[in-house]
């Protein structure tokens, strides 16, 4: 038999469509589940397959029911090459690197730089400082410019505007896209359009029909405009690119970057109590729900791991939380780098508010839980004893960290 995988969109979306009528049809057959009242109950009746013959058959090895083999083979499609030779035009695309890595905006960037480059445009990612990505091409980077010299390193706008104008001049982009974020791309997309003398488009939302459409008058407006070159763009302004791989060849540039007479000195970061940080804009967000059973574990674990807190609506109506903790449709929705869930079931209000987390790690008792389903990382077990030993690991770091610095 042959090893091409065939996929059947339609198939694929119905079953990560809840509300579709044969949604309960596309999904594996469960075999194993916990009752109510913990117990592990299984369907003997439910393994195996009807084998060619009409007989049925058991392979334990899990291969022919969907097992092991078949995930693996699954993550290991390729998708198709997306090429730009000689590039007929660039659109230039600066991602914040949030951590070393391109986080969900970028991402959303990536995806509308490719819609204005069509086939015949690359996209020129211009990256600034050490990064840790290791994704740019299936992100949709088409030529990678990294400009790592320590003048670019910490808060250095004017510096990096510096870099920009040398990028401008070398390979004269279509259009520059700079997320509209607080994380450092709001800031340098003005400061390198005051450097151009060009107005950019502000909160984009949506680039259709030559136009830009961004966000106004407080946030209650729509204001459309016509097609800027320099363009600010909010979260989710474009699907990100899923569906194609670039090569993400490495550029240069020709010239070296003139040094910038800083008016700005950076005194470095300050530590701030992760408490203190609005749940909107955490970037590392530890939640409690229902299965939490220890709460002052978990506030000590929180504290231990440095992140900020939030929780299940549950957690909030049992008094186990403040109310501007809650995480969800009807609390806040949240942007982390990191989710880490903790005793959460995964019920759609909460999954909806952390739509764009990048990492989900789950804790909890239940694997079938459809917080393990969205889950990057699952960790299946008691969360008391989770949680210490998540402490202890901390801790272990932490001094391990200290010796080797004395
Ligand atoms: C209109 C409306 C709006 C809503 N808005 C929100 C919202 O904004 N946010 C929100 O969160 N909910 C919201 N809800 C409620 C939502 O439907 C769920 O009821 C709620 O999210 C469930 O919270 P939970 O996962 O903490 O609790 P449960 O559903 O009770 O889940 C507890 C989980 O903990 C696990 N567990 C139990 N014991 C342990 C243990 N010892 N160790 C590890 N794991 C354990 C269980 O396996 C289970 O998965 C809303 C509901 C409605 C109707």
């Amino acid at each position: 038999m042959s090893d091409i995988i065939r996929r059947d969109p339609r198939a694929e979306w119905i079953a990560r469509n809840r509300l579709h009528p044969l949604h309960a049809a596309m999904q594996p057959a469960q075999h194993s589940w916990m009752g109510p009242n913990g117990v592990i109950r299984k369907n003997p009746h439910g393994m195996g397959f009807i084998g060619p013959n009409g007989i049925k058959r058991i392979d334990r090895s899990g291969e022919q029911q969907g097992g092991a083999t078949k995930r693996t083979a699954a993550v290991e499609v390729q998708l198709p090459l997306h090429q730009v030779p000689a590039p007929a035009f660039y659109i230039c695309v600066v991602p914040d690197m949030v951590g070393g890595r391109l986080s969900s905006h970028d991402r959303d960037l990536l995806g509308l730089a490719h819609q204005l480059a069509g086939s015949d445009g690359a996209v020129l990612a211009v990256v600034f400082g050490e990064h840790k990505e290791t994704t740019f091409g299936t992100a949709g980077v088409d030529r990678l410019l990294v400009l790592d010299g320590e003048e670019f390193s910490g808060y250095a706008p004017e510096q990096r505007v510096q870099g920009l104008r040398a990028v401008d001049n070398q390979f004269s982009p279509r259009h520059w896209l700079l997320p509209d974020s607080r994380s450092g791309g709001g800031e340098l997309g003005r400061r390198f359009a005051a450097a151009l003398g060009q107005r950019p488009a502000t909160r984009v939302w949506q680039v259709k029909d030559q136009a830009c459409i961004g966000r106004a008058g407080a946030g209650l407006q729509d204001l459309a405009r016509p097609l800027a070159r320099l363009i600010l763009a909010a979260v989710e302004c474009a699907e990100p690119v899923s569906e194609t791989r670039h090569e993400a060849l490495p550029v240069e540039l020709s010239t070296t970057v003139a040094r910038s007479l800083s008016r700005i000195e950076d005194l470095g970061a300050v530590a701030v109590d992760p408490a203190a940080i609005p749940m909107a804009e955490a970037e590392f967000i530890f939640s409690g729900g229902n299965g939490v059973k220890d709460w002052q574990l978990f506030h000590q674990t929180a504290a231990a791991l440095g992140a900020t807190e939030g929780a299940s609506r549950v957690a909030v109506d049992d008094g186990f939380m403040a109310r501007d903790r809650q995480v969800g449709a009807s609390g806040t929705w949240v942007t982390a780098r990191v989710y880490v869930a903790v005793g959460i079931s995964g019920a759609i209000q909460h999954l909806q508010g952390i739509g764009a987390c990048d990492k989900v790690v789950a804790i909890n008792l239940d694997p079938g839980c459809d917080m393990i389903k969205r889950a990057d990382l699952s960790v299946i077990g008691e969360s008391a004893e989770i949680l210490q030993a998540l402490i202890e690991a901390v801790e272990a770091y932490r001094n391990d960290a200290k010796r080797d610095a004395a």
